[in-house]
């Protein structure tokens, strides 16, 4: 083998790519993992992973990795409504208490790329990936310009997996998916004292669109106020005086006061909420991985989950295969592109049916009073948001559930508004559900019912 000549090269060394490298990496394979910024991010994406994202790390050995960053343990959710709240712990199993992790987004991806020069056989150069490499009818390997030397190089392998994000430059080549913008996260740093529930994610059902807070260090928490808009906001005086008159109003009294004063300091950051379906083109020698595969709205905090969760699968396929051997490379390839649907359509669905259902007054306050209820009525929708159950059918029955706990409060007096309102609840509730089930690759039967649906709605 050539000293360029690697078993799998990989593009990116953010959540999917670094962790892919080591997990890769440790089971005997020769990676090389080309990352465009080696330095601290400050991203405010990926800051709140969710339990299921915890036991994929435990999986892989690499639990260490949300060790020495300052992670803050997540116990469960708080749920804030008007002048409501509830408190939601996430699921047990036989004694078994399931935790999330509060961090840094660029102090847990410095973890991942540390742990990764300990790896023999791993590779990590700071370059930016310009190019698949083709020869005969597969990828074959890339090009990419060294950040130091300014060079083009040339890196051969077997497999090439893009990890690169959100902006992928390889999305377009390996998927037939668009990506689409659902509104916009306006981050901010809040000192992390008073939080109403110590070690919890924070929900705020707010008009006119959802807000969270979690904790992301000892000594502060994130903040991420939605734009419901496809532009994203502009810092302007306007804007500040939205966020100081509409937002913070409306905020929970005990986190109030510093919510104003990181306003008034001004460090705000914007990122864009996107939605990208799986849609892989099979294209032998490459795959793509993490967000540059797929993405969901970040409201559930599921996007590393998945990722995690596909590094796993796709780990396990190929440790043991031969990868010279393009058959069984290719059927590989293809049995990662189902499994990530099975694994992951729950996390997905959920993410962005939740953001539609907090947009719409009427579900929202439905999803509201439902949980209230505590038992099973909120048990089973936190182990879905935890990602510990990755039940389709779990999901169903609670969004259904929600919708018609709604419509029966709708029709206890069934005036002409009422029922109307009622129609409009399950209308709502379907155009929300369908398309999103569509992206998931559902079964004959499921798809057949969700196109006549989708027939009847139009
Ligand atoms: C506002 C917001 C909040 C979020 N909050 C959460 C949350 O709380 N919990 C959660 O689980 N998920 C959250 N997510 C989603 C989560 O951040 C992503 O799902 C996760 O980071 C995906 O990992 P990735 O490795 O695919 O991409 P990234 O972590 O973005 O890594 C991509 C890497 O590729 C590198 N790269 C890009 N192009 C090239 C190139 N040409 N050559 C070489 N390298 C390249 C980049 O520099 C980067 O290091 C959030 C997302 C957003 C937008």
């Amino acid at each position: 083998m050539n000293n360029n000549k690697f078993d799998v090269c990989i593009i990116g060394a953010g959540v999917a790519g670094g962790t892919l490298a080591a997990y890769l990496g440790a089971s005997g394979k020769k990676v090389m993992v080309i990352e465009k910024m080696m330095g601290e991010s400050d991203k405010i994406i990926g800051e709140l992973l969710q339990p299921g994202g915890v036991e994929m790390l435990h999986n892989m050995n690499l639990q260490h990795l949300i060790e020495g960053i300052d992670a803050q343990i997540v116990t469960g959710y708080g749920l804030f409504y008007k002048e409501e709240r509830i408190q939601v712990s996430y699921p047990t199993k036989e004694g078994k208490v399931f935790t999330g992790r509060g961090f840094r987004y660029g102090k847990f991806i410095s973890s991942i790329r540390k742990n990764l020069k300990s790896i023999p056989n791993v590779t990590v150069v700071e370059g930016n990936v310009i190019e698949l490499i083709e020869a005969e009818g597969k990828v074959i390997g890339v090009k990419y310009i060294d950040k130091h030397s300014d060079e083009e190089i040339f890196v051969e392998a077997y497999l090439t997996i893009a990890c690169d994000g959100s902006g992928s430059l390889f999305r377009k080549k390996l998927s037939d998916a668009a990506q689409t913008v659902s509104s916009h996260f306006l981050g901010l740093e809040v000192k992390n004292e008073n939080l109403p529930y110590h070690g919890h994610g924070h929900v705020m059902l707010l008009d006119p669109s959802p807000c969270l807070c979690y904790p992301i260090s000892s000594e502060v928490c994130r903040v991420l106020i939605d734009f419901p808009t496809t532009v994203a906001p502009r810092k302007s005086e306007e804007l500040v005086t939205y966020l100081k008159e509409k937002i913070a109003p409306q905020f929970p009294e005990e986190i109030r006061q510093n919510l104003l004063m990181a306003i008034d300091e001004g460090k705000f950051k914007i990122m864009p909420a996107s939605l990208v379906p799986a849609r892989p083109k099979l294209i032998k020698g490459a795959i793509l991985l993490g967000d540059s595969f797929n993405m969901r709205h970040p409201l559930t905090g599921g996007g590393m989950t998945v990722a995690l969760t596909d590094v796993y699968t796709i780990t396990n396929l190929i440790k043991n295969i031969d990868l010279t051997n393009d058959q069984i490379l290719t059927s590989a390839i293809k049995e990662f592109y189902e499994k990530h649907h099975y694994n992951n359509a729950s996390i997905n669905i959920l993410a962005d049916a939740l953001y539609g259902v907090m947009l719409d007054p009427q579900l929202k306050q439905a999803c509201f009073e439902y949980l209230k209820r505590g038992n099973g009525y909120a048990a089973e929708p936190i182990t879905l948001l935890s990602a510990i159950s990755r039940k389709r059918s779990t999901l169903l029955k609670h969004f259904f559930s929600v919708a018609f706990f709604g419509v029966n409060d709708n029709l206890k007096y069934p005036t002409p508004s009422n029922v109307g309102k009622a129609f409009n609840m399950i209308k709502n509730a379907l155009q929300i559900l369908n398309p999103l089930m569509l992206n998931e690759q559902p079964g004959v039967v499921v798809k057949s019912a969700l196109k006549v649906t989708e027939a009847i709605l139009k």
